[in-house]
């Protein structure tokens, strides 16, 4: 299997690429630097052996030859490697000379590339770093000064014109920008660092050459103007030509918790990224299937047990979450050898759109689906479909909401819940950082009762404190739905909003009402 020298991108995970992914997904060996951001690193699998070889707190990098032998040694075992690397591995990444070590040993490689900062800063600052009628060209160049490497002639560069995008060029930048009005480059130019781009922390400042040279003097450091590392400086016309948009968003720069079962959808996370957040969504539970007999033996043995004559009514089977109908299906049909076949008969409910595609994915099209995916709506909508006495099946969690089998047993409906998937916690040791160090959090949102409890129970045992002594008042705790806002409470949490449904609205809503 070839090593992989693979492109991370910026920081925004969204901007890794399918490729990038695929690999992370199946490496047995994971080697990176700094500046890759833990939620790219969460993709490798957890028994992947993962090598940091970026600057430690000393400042001291892993050695290049060093990583060109680790990089050997793990290649030549046939194991899957990944080498990721910061933005695009060709771009200021030393990623040639890896290559070239790989090459040299006799060990295939191949290069994904990813996307550079030095094109994803200046478009999440929201500058064109050329433009049809100000900008012809664009010098992608290093500020940082290499014993072994010829220098950039900046003067040169001052007198070329067209884009100049500097990548390491903090410490340099008072004599970047003195050699730059040397070579003639207009005093008037505009210049703009972008500083953590594309992550929540990304800012922006902007100058004029000529007022950023005189603040700095010949031998001035970005640190004297508020420019820390890592950031990009663009310089020329384009940048007057800037349209932000990045911090214009709704949720820019909130930091927020998702805990979510491990494997779980990431629509929602998602949803509140393109918003602007920065979300750490990964699983503090995770689900197992419980084992079930098949359907048919489910009915018939609740039928022979003299409780309610067959054929009287159709039963309903309603489905309250995509993941009770995988569990469902693959527990009481498929790996007993069975089809939707065997449902033969039976009426099917959805609890709302995203369930009833996930029904459809196994051929089976709902009967009715809910007006609003809650349990309230999806009971109200089998009361109006069935008769008192109707025999209704709830395929679903191990310790589902008591909500809807309560209200559909006040309207004398026959409620049998199908215990199909539980949620178990993972053990503390596997969380992730933004969890065990929760004091850094905008936003915690909690989607299920169970989360709640898991979370208490690993502060508890982390440090041995409760949810309200962990969770400060000023971070701002929503439940998804009132059955996860009394399991938080049950769990010793405050929650100051509730979204009612599970849509990035809703949550958006909510996050806003919190903060009032
Ligand atoms: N191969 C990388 C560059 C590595 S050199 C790429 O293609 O992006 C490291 C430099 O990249 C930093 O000093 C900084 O100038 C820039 N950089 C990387 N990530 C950045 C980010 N998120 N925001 C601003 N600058 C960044």
């Amino acid at each position: 299997m070839p090593v992989s020298i693979v492109g991370a991108g910026p920081g925004d995970v969204g901007l890794l690429t399918i490729k990038a992914k695929q690999r992370l997904e199946r490496c047995d060996v994971l080697i990176y630097d700094r500046l890759v951001p833990r939620q790219i690193l969460a993709l490798a699998p957890a028994t992947a052996h993962k090598i940091y070889v970026g600057k430690n707190p000393d400042g001291l990098a892993t050695p290049q030859d060093r990583i060109n032998e680790l990089l050997v040694e793990h290649g030549s075992t046939g194991c899957s490697v990944v080498r990721l690397k910061g933005g695009d591995p060709f771009v200021f990444g030393r990623g040639a000379e890896e290559a070239q070590a790989l090459k040299a040993a006799g060990i295939d490689f191949e290069l994904v590339p990813g996307i550079s900062s030095a094109f994803a800063a200046p478009a999440y600052a929201g500058i064109p770093v050329t433009h049809r009628s100000i900008s012809p060209m664009v010098t992608i160049v290093t500020g940082h000064r290499f014993v072994s490497a010829p220098g950039v002639d900046w003067a040169a560069l001052g007198a070329h014109g067209g884009t100049l995008v500097v990548l390491m060029g903090v410490r340099q930048l008072g004599s970047i920008t003195g050699g730059l009005i040397r070579g003639g480059m207009g005093p008037d130019t505009p210049v703009a660092a972008v500083m953590w781009a594309t992550r929540s922390e990304q800012s922006v400042l902007r100058w004029s050459l000529g007022e950023l040279h005189q603040r700095l003097g010949p031998t001035g450091s970005g640190g004297d103007v508020g420019v820390t590392s890592p950031a990009v400086i663009v310089i020329g016309p384009v940048v007057d030509e800037a349209t932000p948009w990045f911090e214009h968003r709704p949720l820019f720069g909130l930091k927020i918790a998702m805990p979510r079962p491990a494997g779980g959808e990431t629509a929602l996370a998602d949803g509140l990224r393109q918003l602007g957040a920065d979300v750490l969504d990964q699983g503090v539970t995770r689900i197992v299937p419980l084992p079930l007999p098949s359907f048919p033996d489910i009915a018939a043995r609740y039928h022979t047990g003299g409780e309610e004559p067959i054929g009287r009514a159709v039963d309903w089977i309603a489905f309250t979450s995509s993941r009770g109908v995988s569990a469902f299906v693959d527990g009481a049909l498929t790996s007993h050898g069975l089809d939707a076949r065997a449902l033969h008969g039976h009426r099917i409910a959805a609890i709302g759109e995203t369930t009833a595609r996930s029904l459809g994915r196994f051929g089976l099209l709902p009967d009715v689906v809910a007006p609003t995916p809650t349990g309230t709506s999806l009971a109200e909508a089998l009361i109006a479909e069935t008769d008192q006495g109707a025999t209704i099946w709830l395929p679903r969690a191990e310790r589902g909401s008591p909500e809807i089998v309560q209200l559909l047993t006040d309207a004398d409906r026959d409620v049998r819940a199908i215990a199909c998937y539980a949620t178990r916690p993972v053990p503390v040791s596997e969380w992730p950082r933004s969890l065990t160090e929760p004091d850094q959090l905008d936003a915690l949102i909690l989607t299920a009762g169970s989360t709640a409890r898991s979370l208490a129970g690993g502060w508890d045992e982390l440090f041995g404190r409760r949810p309200s002594e962990v969770i400060t008042p000023d971070v701002r705790v929503i439940a998804l739905g009132t059955s996860t806002s009394q399991g938080a409470h049950a769990a010793g949490f405050h929650v100051d909003a509730i979204a009612d449904r599970p849509d990035v609205d809703a949550l958006l809503e909510a996050i806003c009402t919190a903060d009032s």
